[in-house]
């Protein structure tokens, strides 16, 4: 989910019940039916509404309120059932479209 905090908020509220749970439920005016919900989520978002808090890329234009505000729109609840938070750069064009493959899936195992 890219731009994790574009979503609204009960769209967002309603995925906590199945990470729980470990199902979810689909009910149609046919009827309805229960599956498994087991899968990995990989949110995205920018850290700032302009996106370029503490990016080299250029300078953060919101206030501390703004950059509150924004990162309240996603629920402690929901960020608590996210297990792995990362905080990357943003990358240039450049640096991404290097040949370098960077480290290899096997090595980082
Ligand atoms: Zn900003």
């Amino acid at each position: 989910m890219d731009e994790l905090l574009e979503f609204r908020c009960p769209s967002l509220e309603v995925m906590r019940k199945p990470f729980v749970d470990g199902q979810m439920t689909i009910s149609r005016s046919a009827g309805k039916v229960t599956l498994p919900y087991n899968f990995m989520l990989v949110p995205a978002m920018k850290p700032s509404p302009c996106g370029y808090l503490g990016s080299r890329q250029g300078d953060c234009s919101c206030s501390p309120i703004q950059v509150q505000h924004y990162h309240s729109l996603i629920s402690g609840p929901l960020l608590d059932r996210i297990d792995i938070h990362i905080e990357e750069p943003t990358l240039s064009i450049k640096e991404l479209m290097t040949s370098d493959k960077g480290e290899s899936s096997e090595d980082m195992r």
